[in-house]
């Protein structure tokens, strides 16, 4: 049998028990995207075939977002998202025939996982396909600890099954592609839509699964307290932390208007640039260049480029925090100082702060604005030019040196 595998990531679910109006798949853990972090996993592997997401058609844009982190190529294997149904099972049935659509053949193997587990590991990734390889049907499975009752509609407890023939399963569930696809189909038919993962439907299709060892680790965020509990472990993974320094100075020019952090500001003066000469999006945007050590806004983009000219300048912060999702890692603050006489910063710090958190994808209490005038000493204080200082701290996963 061939060896080849894909993957299939279910996110199309509405559930938001965590509490915010988000489904929970594209909440933010430690600064990123949940759904983000699965992909992640998988898209990281050489071995893997296709990585098909299936979400609800209201969550393009989420998804579109959620995914802008990758860099190009990896984004490029991904592929657009399959669109799924109302029910876990109208989902996993359209991700199986778009994996069809994109190639993949019955005899390979296919993992079916939930989006909202990003901890699931290389190890467990590896004994799925080899599970599927053998049996064409196999399912991550853990002991339980605890003993289990039944109970019925008055809770009371009608049994108290041997906790030696229980397993808790997980995902990924791993299959031949033909076996599953099929059993979904057949469930369809009859009627079956109340099976409540896969391994449920190769059952009721009639077919062996068996279980091999999953992991503990291997949570399902779901709650509030799950988040709580994954951004500890996620905080505890990003240990690498980093901090860059940028600088910026424009000077007046006639005009009506500044941009800074974003923001436009109404003043009887401009600040001349290439670009949209926003000092305090350029300080930031170094800052996290410096802080990740590639180059400078400069060298990403050089103003010999007439592309960039007139730019708004939340593409190069927009940029800057790519680089730094790329690499696995999270914003964790951004700080920028303003040094000028004119305009007055104070009245405009929220709305800046607010757009900074917008462009790097980060809350609002991660971004810091400060401003001073230098006494009217120097430029700036003769009313010559504006300054920026950026500070950017950042978390990355810690490798070895
Ligand atoms: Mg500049």
């Amino acid at each position: 049998m061939s060896g080849r595998y894909h993957v299939l990531v279910v996110a199309a679910g509405r559930g938001s028990r965590a509490g915010t109006g988000l489904p929970k798949q594209f909440r933010t853990l430690a600064g990123r995207p949940l759904i983000a972090r699965t992909l992640q996993v998988f898209l990281e592997r050489d071995d893997v075939g296709a990585v098909v997401t299936v979400i609800h058609e209201d969550d393009r844009a989420l998804f579109t977002e959620a995914v802008e982190g990758f860099d190009p190529a990896v984004r490029m294997r991904l592929g657009p998202p399959a669109m799924g149904g109302a029910t876990r099972q109208d989902s996993v049935r359209a991700g199986l025939e778009a994996l069809v659509e994109r190639g993949a053949g019955g005899d390979d193997l296919v993992l079916i996982h939930d989006g909202a587990r990003p901890f699931v590991s290389e190890a467990l990734v590896s004994r799925a396909v080899e599970g599927a390889r053998i049996s064409g049907a196999a399912v991550p499975g853990c002991p339980v600890f605890d003993t289990m009752k039944t109970i019925d509609g008055d809770g009371q407890v009608t049994g108290t099954p041997d906790r030696r023939s229980l397993r808790a399963v997980q995902t990924p569930q791993a299959f031949r592609l033909n076996l599953i696809r099929d059993a979904h189909r057949r469930a369809r038919e009859q009627g079956r839509q109340d099976l409540t993962d896969d391994a449920a439907v190769a059952e009721f299709a009639g077919h062996v699964v068996t279980v091999f060892d999953g992991e503990p680790g291997n949570m399902k965020v779901t709650t509030s307290a799950d988040f709580q509990a994954a951004e500890l472990r996620l905080s505890a993974v990003l240990s690498d932390i980093r901090t860059g320094q940028g600088f910026d100075v424009h000077s007046f020019t006639d005009g009506d208007h500044v941009w800074l952090g974003g923001i436009r500001i109404p003043h009887d003066r401009s600040l001349s640039g290439h670009s949209d000469a926003d000092v305090v999006l350029h300080a930031l945007t170094d800052a996290i260049l410096g802080a990740i050590g590639d180059g400078d806004i400069g060298s990403h983009f050089p103003p010999s480029e007439a592309r960039w000219k007139g730019a708004s300048s939340d593409i190069f912060l927009r940029h800057a925090v790519k680089l730094v999702r790329a690499r696995g890692g999270a914003i964790a603050s951004l700080n920028a100082t303003v040094v000028c006489e004119m305009p007055k910063v104070g009245p405009h710090r929220e709305a800046m702060r607010a757009r900074i958190a917008e462009i790097a994808g980060i809350a609002a209490n991660r971004v810091g604005v400060t401003a001073t005038t230098s006494e009217r000493m120097g430029f700036t204080g003769r009313g010559e030019g504006i300054v920026a200082w950026g500070l950017a701290t950042i978390r990355l996963p810690q490798e070895p040196d």
